[in-house]
């Protein structure tokens, strides 16, 4: 577990408010999945529960580092989907669980230093869980930090998130992402990069998964249909078999790339018929249509449906 290049920045602030006790109460700690946020925080809140840190660092060795590696430190609890009472696992957090965490947090904390709840994801949170939490946020105690794992802050009320200090980890410069796949020893790096619209630790997620192979696929699909070759409905079971929301994030980025080609080409690389206008419809089809397959509707349908439209 590393600090990664792009997070140096926030890692140094937080040290630096430590040091002079600055330290917030509550932080929402936001930004895309694949920058690599939850083991920052990790690393961060160990850091602050270790009784011998260098530079913020956890040394390993302490009661409290012992502890924490063992899972089992009494100051530090992560509250995040819990079990029904059929033994189901929720799809969100619900007041129950924030009531109980305000309970705990009220107590002073078993080793005199820090009390740290991690609340993740916490946009999964209902109203009624937010309600919760606003109380606990505006009378916050000595010594506790509660800490927030968002990837879609926006989900939370404005009143949670106004109250809480944000450290957000943004995309970082392409060089800056390029030199760090390099170093992962990530093949076909700016490739990679491209596919995962400039996210690092998708691109190296994606690229050992076999994702770029699928881009590929994806654009030959896409340019044997403008040629009249191809049957969506193959394509249709080869893209709902193996994944489908994926393949149609790729598909809306060829139809951008196209869009982009055509300012100053007649055709762009896939070859299509449509015009601008179209094909910004088709774009805008493909990002719903990979929103919907999340839904109760037949994937096979709206893919259908969708592909039916290319040209
Ligand atoms: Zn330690």
């Amino acid at each position: 577990m590393t600090i990664l290049p792009w997070q140096t920045a926030h890692w140094t602030r937080l040290q630096a408010s430590r040091q002079r006790g600055a330290l917030a109460h509550a932080m929402l700690f936001c930004g895309a999945a694949g920058l690599g946020k939850r083991a920052f925080v990790q690393r961060f809140v160990h850091g602050l529960l270790c009784s011998e840190p260098t530079d913020g660092e956890p040394c390993g060795q302490c009661r409290g580092c012992l502890l924490i590696a063992a899972g089992s430190h009494p100051d530090l609890a992560l509250l995040s989907f819990g079990l029904r009472k059929d033994g189901v696992q929720r799809s969100e957090i619900v007041v129950d669980q924030i009531r109980e965490l305000s309970a705990r947090l009220a107590m002073n904390s078993q080793f005199g230093g820090w009390q740290v709840v991690i609340i993740d994801p916490a946009d999964a949170m209902n109203a009624a869980a937010a309600n919760a939490l606003l109380k606990t946020l505006e009378e916050p105690a000595t010594q506790t930090m509660l800490i927030l794992l968002a990837d879609a802050p926006w989900r939370l009320p404005q009143t949670i998130r106004s109250r809480c200090q944000r450290v957000e980890f943004q995309l970082p410069a392409e060089a800056e992402a390029l030199a760090w796949l390099q170093a992962e020893g990530v093949r076909h790096p700016a490739e990679a990069l491209a596919a995962a619209a400039g996210n690092p630790g998708l691109a190296k997620a994606w690229a050992e998964e076999g994702a770029l192979e699928r881009r590929q696929e994806v654009r030959k699909d896409l340019a044997a249909l403008a040629a009249g070759r191809g049957q969506p409905t193959d394509m249709v079971k080869r893209w709902l078999d193996n994944e489908p929301a994926q393949r149609l994030w790729f598909a809306a980025q060829a139809t951008a790339d196209e869009i982009r080609a055509r300012s100053t080409a007649a055709t762009g690389p896939l070859a299509s018929a449509m015009d601008i206008e179209a094909l910004t419809h088709w774009y805008a089809a493909a990002n719903r249509t990979r929103e919907a397959l999340r839904g109760p509707l037949r994937g096979d349908l709206l893919l259908l449906e969708l592909l039916a439209q290319w040209r």
